[in-house]
């Protein structure tokens, strides 16, 4: 099995067991998958149909941290311009404070609850072919993930 079929089946069962919010850091640290293999995963799943994404965007100010905003499309991102948050705060909004997360969609929640019961077959969905255009603009969520993933390993081997 390779860590992306291990990922893929992990967010399955994450789905099975009712979860709401599965992100990408999470898949990672749960599989043999890295960062970025745990990214595509969830944006192919996303493709799919198998996952809703959401983006939400998070107020900088060091001892606020709220949620200023979500939106289901990384294009509905207003990369560059400025959100109030409910405290008040400006926020510009920069790759840096935008967070992606991903819900299972009801398909999956439909597919994963028939196959637990063990009278479905295990039939796979059409891989999609083209989460590349996903991926690219996925690419600096990516990067973010790795450093992430590298700091906690860093400070768990302290
Ligand atoms: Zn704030």
């Amino acid at each position: 099995m390779t860590a992306t079929d291990e990922a893929r089946g992990f967010v399955e069962t994450l789905a099975r067991e009712g979860y709401e919010r599965v992100r990408p850091s999470y898949v990672a640290e749960h599989t043999h998958a890295d960062a970025a293999e745990a990214h595509a995963v969830l944006a192919a799943m996303a493709e799919n149909g198998d996952l809703d994404s959401h983006f939400e965007v998070i107020c900088n100010n060091s001892e606020c941290h709220r949620t200023v905003a979500r939106y289901e499309r990384v294009d509905d991102v207003p990369l560059g311009k400025e959100l109030e948050c409910p405290s008040g705060h400006r926020t510009a909004v920069t790759l840096q404070n935008v967070w992606v997360y991903y819900t299972p969609s009801r398909d999956l929640l439909l597919r994963v609850n028939r196959e637990g019961q063990g009278s479905g077959g295990d039939q796979k969905k059409g891989q999609t072919a083209s989460p590349k255009a996903v991926l690219s603009r996925l690419i600096s969520w990516v990067m973010r993930g790795c450093r992430t993933k590298q700091a906690m390993r860093t400070r768990k081997s302290q």
